[in-house]
Formats: C-alpha cells, sequence, structure tokens
C-alpha cells in the first residue's frame, strides 16, 4: 500500500473570497497568456500586445491569433507592404511561417529564439496561438541588432 502524501487541494477548501488574487479569478489560469504586470495592453488587427520598459528598451509579449496572417489583418492598417519591424526575442509557443520580398522563407516552431529581419509578411500556422516575447528598442530596434532595414543578401 503506498504511504498517503498530503492533498495538494487542500487549500482549495478556503473560501474563495479569501484566497489570494480573488480580484483576477476570471484571468486566464496559463501564465504565458496571463495579465502580464506593469505592461500597455493593446490589440490590434487581432494581435494582442503586452509592452514593458526594460532598460534602454521594451520587453513585448506579442500573442498572434490562429488564422492571422499579417498581409490580410495588419497590412491595411499600417500601410506597409511587407512588414518593417525588427523581431527579436524567443516563440514561446504556436508556429509561425513567413517569407521575404526574395521569396526567402521562415518556418518558426516554438520553443526557440527568433530573429526575423524587416521587410516580411508572416502567417500562423495551426490551431495554437503564437506567443513571442520579443525585445525592441522601437524605431531603432534593427540598428540596435546589425540587421539590415529591409532583408537583404550581403
Ligand atoms: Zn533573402
Amino acid at each position: 500500500m503506498k504511504p498517503k502524501r498530503p492533498r495538494k487541494s487542500a487549500r482549495s477548501k478556503r473560501p474563495a473570497s479569501k484566497r489570494p488574487g480573488h480580484a483576477q479569478a476570471r484571468a486566464p489560469r496559463d501564465p504565458l497568456l496571463a495579465r502580464m504586470a506593469g505592461a500597455d495592453h493593446r490589440e490590434i488587427g487581432g494581435v494582442s500586445i503586452d509592452t514593458t520598459r526594460a532598460a534602454n528598451g521594451r520587453v513585448k509579449r506579442v500573442c498572434y491569433p490562429p488564422g492571422f496572417r499579417w498581409s490580410t489583418h495588419m497590412k491595411p492598417l499600417v500601410n506597409t507592404p511587407l512588414c518593417m519591424h525588427a523581431h527579436v526575442g524567443f516563440l514561446a509557443r504556436g508556429r509561425v511561417r513567413g517569407t521575404y520580398a526574395d521569396g526567402c522563407a521562415f518556418d518558426l516552431t516554438a520553443p526557440r529564439a527568433v530573429v526575423i529581419e524587416p521587410g516580411h509578411d508572416a502567417w500562423v500556422v495551426g490551431k495554437d496561438t503564437a506567443v513571442l516575447i520579443e525585445f525592441d528598442t522601437e524605431n531603432s530596434t534593427a540598428a540596435r541588432f546589425r540587421l539590415p532595414d529591409s532583408h537583404r543578401h550581403a
């Protein structure tokens, strides 16, 4: 016979109103998607963006929903033929494929570090929200990470 272990659920017997975090009971339980402390939260083109200041740059959590495609959902809002952001960070969940203007392609599946140069289209593959944790310095991101201002070959 196995020795009895303490029940992990014991503290859930406390009344809900006495539990810490009660006010956020409706927030997602998934910590990767939960409300992010101190972040500026925005939604644009179906993409959820949480931004925090970090040192002299920013750390962002960007969630791209299943079915998202930059050229379909974001292009009409930003008025450039391709996404001109540099993305440097960590793809924590999901899969993202994309292409550059010259036909070069990328196919990124979490978990992995990512570097995407400006001048791309990209879309979510599969049924998982793609969650990208990225580091940027706003308009100077490409230069800061020594990336070209648009994808090209040396
Ligand atoms: Zn190329």
